[in-house]
């Protein structure tokens, strides 16, 4: 079992779907991210950055969940970075109303001298140069390292992007997101030019259709369980993260047959996620309730189909 290091945002979120809207309310990539990976009891530390804002039980939440946050700096006279979204009918778009970066501007990113030799490394979605910090700070190089990101930081930094992107061995971005990034349609051609950036395996984020890994010339494709009710997507991509992180984690085995397996954890996950507002499915679920999901993963998706004679031949 390996120690996992996880970087991001710890936020406030402000969200409007067709369903509701609220106030602000906790949120942020690497909230998300560690909410998920706690289900796989690895040793977990989060980096990130909050302002004397930030409620001292959103802290506890995530202690509670045995995430070490020694690696989150409290800016006392700062305020927390803030995020807010609209989501459209289809609730696989949204709109983001507005980003203020706050104590997210200067932070300085300080892993934990018990976790600079983790063996994952899972950079959330947060300045790029942020995230290059926390791969430099690590005194072995992690068996796997695994980044996510968004429009926001194409569009405001894409030089430091790419040069993150170069280092890391696994991409997860939702589809338009690698759209923009390679300026390819097709999401085959698009996961071929970011294999070219350095990714030996990309992760393509479809929302509500699921997700694709690509590595070489290996595809595998997972849905994503179908919902009576999604009434917030806000940190599904996250979560699916932080499944993926925390599965690879727990089992060592960075096989391409084993991040299958991660993949689907992650998609079981992130379909919690999106039942209720912000963070509030994932703080109570529990493992009972996770493992009967996965079930219902497998029965969709298993089929045992007799070829003929002619499909033989
Ligand atoms: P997701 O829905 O998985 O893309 O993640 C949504 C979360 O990302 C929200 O909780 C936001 O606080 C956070 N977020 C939104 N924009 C940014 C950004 N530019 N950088 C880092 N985190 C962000």
């Amino acid at each position: 079992m390996g120690k996992l290091v996880i970087v991001g945002t710890m936020a406030f979120d402000a969200i409007e779907t067709p369903f509701g809207k609220t106030d602000k309310i906790l949120g942020g990539a690497a909230t998300f991210i560690g909410l998920a990976a706690s289900h796989f009891n690895v040793d977990t530390a989060a980096v990130s950055v909050v302002g004397g804002d930030f409620p001292q039980k959103y802290l506890d939440l995530l202690s509670d969940k045995n995430i070490d946050l020694s690696g989150v700096e409290i800016v006392k006279d700062g305020k927390t970075f803030f995020w807010s979204g609209r989501y459209h009918n289809d609730m696989n778009s949204r709109d983001t109303l507005a980003t203020e970066l706050n104590t997210l501007a200067d932070f300085d990113p300080k892993v934990p001298d018990a976790y600079k030799d983790a063996e994952i490394v899972m950079l959330g979605n947060l300045h790029p140069l942020i995230q290059s910090s926390v791969l430099d700070q690590m005194t072995q190089k992690p068996k796997l390292s695994i980044l996510d990101t968004m429009n926001f930081w194409m569009d405001s930094t894409l030089e430091d992007l790419l040069n993150v992107i170069k280092r890391v061995d696994v991409i997860t971005i939702n589809d338009e997101e690698a759209r923009q990034l390679t300026g390819e349609y097709s999401l085959v051609l698009a996961a071929r030019k970011i294999h070219a950036m350095g990714p030996k395996y990309v992760v393509l984020k479809k929302g509500e259709h699921g997700a694709l890994l690509f590595h070489d010339e290996h595809v595998f494709y997972a849905p994503a369980l179908p919902l009576e009710e999604v009434f917030d997507p806000t940190g599904a991509g996250d979560t699916f993260a932080g499944g993926f992180a925390g599965y690879l984690a727990k089992t060592g085995d960075l096989s391409f047959e084993n991040m299958k397996n991660a993949i689907i954890y992650g998609s079981t996950l992130a379909s919690f996620c999106v039942e209720k507002f912000g963070t509030e499915r994932m703080v109570n679920l529990s493992s009972i309730e996770v493992h009967q999901r996965l079930m219902q993963f497998k029965q969709l998706t298993k089929f045992d189909i007799e070829l003929t004679e002619s499909q033989r031949a």
